[in-house]
C-alpha cells in the first residue's frame, strides 16, 4: 500500500502538470492571436506567418494531368491528379517510406532519390514521359519563399539533417535532379502540406478555411484578407492569399504548460529551443514525452519494481502508435498494454498497476496535446473573425488515428469558444496534400 500512495501521489503531480485547465487554454488563444498579429506585420517574430503565393481557391473547371510531390516528414508520395472539370478529378499515388539513412544523407542524395521514384511512378502508370507536365512540390519544412516556385530552406526539423539544402531554393534542387534523368517536368509551385490540405478540402468544401497537419510535425495554414499581411508587398490580385503560420515554431514559456520532461526533451533534440509547440503535439516527440516520463517514474522505484530496459533507455524508442495501442486498450487486464511493454519494449515484468500508470501517462500526453492543438485552431478562427462558420480540414496519423485525439480538441474548442465552437467543424482530409499541390500547380501559373 506504501507503493499505492506514492503512485497516487506522483499520477497526481503529473495530472497537474499535463493538464490545461480550458482559462489556460483561452489565455493561450489571445496570446497566439497577437503572435499571428506580429508575424503578419513583419518578419522576426515567433509565427513565421509565411504568405504562401496561393491567392485563389480551385474552381472545379480545371482539367489535364498534373503531377505532385509530397514530403512530409516519414513518408514521400507521388501523385498524378488528372482534372476532369466540373469538380471532378481522379488521382493516382505511390508512397515510399523515407527511411533514417536518407533523412541524414546528402541533399543531392536526397533530391536524385525523388527524380528516380517520379520516373519509376511514371513508368508505372504507363504515362507517356515525352508529354511535358507541370509539378507542385509540396515541401513540408519552413522555406522563405520569394514565389510560388521559388523557395529556399531556413532550416531543417523532424529528423531531417540533409547537407547542402538548407538556404537552398528546394524547386531549383528539384528540378536539377529532375533535369539529371531528362525528365520534362516543371516544377511550378511550392507548397507546404498545410496549404495543400487546405486547398485539395476547399475544393469540395467551399467552406474550408483552414488546413491543420498533426503528423510528424504539426502545422496550420488559412486564408487571410491581404490587407491584414501588413509585411506583403506584392501585388493584390484577389483580396486573400493562403498563410503558412508555421505553428509549430509558437514558443511562449509563460502560456504553454511546459513541464520538466518537456525541457529534457528539448535540450536532447537536435534543435535544442526550436519548434516548442510542435514538440508538445506531434507524433514525432509524443511517445518521446511519455518515454521521459516512465524513466522518471522507473528510477523512483515507483513502475515496473524500479527495473527499464535497453529499448527504454534508447531515445525516440517508444513510438507514438504504441499510445495509441494503450490508449485503445479498455481490456480487464491492460493485456495489449502488457504487450507494448513486455513485447515490443522488452520490460521484464509489469503489473496491473504499473500498466493502469502508464496509461494514464499516455492519456495525460495525449490529452494535452489534443488540447494544445485546438486552441491553435481557436486562435486562427479567432483571428479570421469567422466563429460563425469555419471548415478545418486536419491530416496526419495523429489526427487520423490516435483514438479519443479529435474528440478531445473539440471538448477543449467547447471549453475556449462555448456554444459558438458547434460552427467549427473539425475534417480529415486524408491524402490531401499532393492533391493540393497538384490543383495549386493546375490553379496558379
Ligand atoms: P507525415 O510524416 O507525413 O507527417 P504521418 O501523418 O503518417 O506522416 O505521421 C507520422 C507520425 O505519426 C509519426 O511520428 C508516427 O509516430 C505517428 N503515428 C503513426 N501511426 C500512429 C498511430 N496509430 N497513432 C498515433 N500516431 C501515429
Amino acid at each position: 500500500s506504501g507503493i499505492l500512495t506514492q503512485h497516487t501521489r506522483s499520477l497526481l503531480r503529473l495530472e497537474k502538470e499535463f493538464t490545461v485547465s480550458g482559462q489556460r487554454l483561452q489565455t493561450l488563444v489571445r496570446h497566439m492571436v497577437q503572435e499571428m498579429k506580429k508575424g503578419l506585420a513583419a518578419d522576426g517574430h515567433q509565427l513565421k506567418m509565411i504568405p504562401s503565393f496561393v491567392v485563389r481557391r480551385p474552381t472545379g473547371n480545371e482539367t489535364g494531368s498534373v503531377l505532385a510531390l509530397d514530403l512530409g516528414g516519414s513518408n514521400f508520395r507521388v501523385c498524378e491528379v488528372y482534372l476532369e472539370g466540373q469538380g471532378r478529378l481522379r488521382m493516382r499515388h505511390r508512397k515510399y517510406v523515407v527511411g533514417d539513412d536518407l533523412k541524414r544523407a546528402s541533399g543531392r542524395v536526397l533530391f536524385d532519390f525523388f527524380a528516380e521514384k517520379i520516373e519509376g511512378f511514371l513508368d508505372e502508370i504507363g504515362a507517356d514521359k515525352a508529354i511535358e507536365r507541370n509539378l507542385g512540390f509540396t515541401f513540408s519544412f519552413p522555406v522563405g519563399q520569394p514565389a510560388l516556385a521559388q523557395g529556399h530552406l531556413l532550416h531543417w526539423n523532424k529528423g531531417f539533417q540533409c547537407e547542402g539544402v538548407v538556404n537552398r531554393d528546394v524547386v531549383q534542387l528539384l528540378a536539377e535532379a529532375l533535369n539529371r534523368r531528362n525528365l520534362k517536368i516543371k516544377v511550378t509551385a511550392l507548397v507546404n502540406d498545410t496549404v495543400g490540405t487546405l486547398i485539395s478540402h476547399a475544393y469540395t468544401d467551399p467552406q474550408t478555411h483552414i488546413g491543420v497537419i498533426l503528423g510528424t510535425g504539426t502545422n496550420a495554414a488559412y486564408f487571410e484578407r491581404i490587407e491584414e499581411i501588413g509585411k506583403w508587398t506584392g501585388p493584390n490580385e484577389t483580396g486573400e492569399m493562403v498563410i503558412n503560420t508555421e505553428w509549430g515554431a509558437y514558443c511562449e514559456p509563460s502560456v504553454l504548460p511546459i513541464t520538466p520532461y518537456d525541457l529534457a526533451l528539448d535540450r536532447a533534440s537536435t534543435a535544442p529551443k526550436m519548434q516548442i509547440f510542435e514538440k508538445m503535439i506531434s507524433g514525432m516527440y509524443l511517445g518521446e514525452i511519455v518515454r521521459y516520463v516512465l524513466l522518471d517514474l522507473i528510477s523512483t522505484g515507483e513502475l515496473f519494481k524500479g527495473r527499464g530496459s535497453k529499448k527504454l533507455d534508447t531515445p525516440y524508442n517508444f513510438e507514438t502508435a504504441n499510445m495509441s495501442r494503450i490508449e485503445r486498450d479498455h481490456s480487464l487486464e491492460l493485456s495489449d498494454t502488457k504487450a507494448v511493454l513486455e513485447d515490443i519494449l522488452g520490460i521484464p515484468t509489469t503489473s496491473i498497476g504499473d500498466r493502469r500508470v502508464v496509461k494514464t501517462v499516455c492519456e495525460l500526453v495525449g490529452t494535452r496535446a489534443a488540447r494544445l492543438s485546438a486552441a491553435g485552431i481557436a486562435a486562427i478562427v479567432t483571428k479570421m473573425n469567422r466563429l460563425d462558420a469555419c471548415t478545418v480540414a486536419l491530416d496526419g496519423s495523429v489526427f487520423e488515428h490516435y483514438p479519443h485525439f479529435a474528440n478531445r480538441m473539440r471538448d477543449a474548442l467547447r471549453e475556449m469558444l462555448g456554444i459558438t465552437a458547434e460552427n467549427i467543424i473539425l475534417e480529415l482530409g486524408r491524402d490531401g496534400s499532393g492533391q493540393g499541390a497538384a490543383l495549386i500547380a493546375a490553379i496558379h501559373h
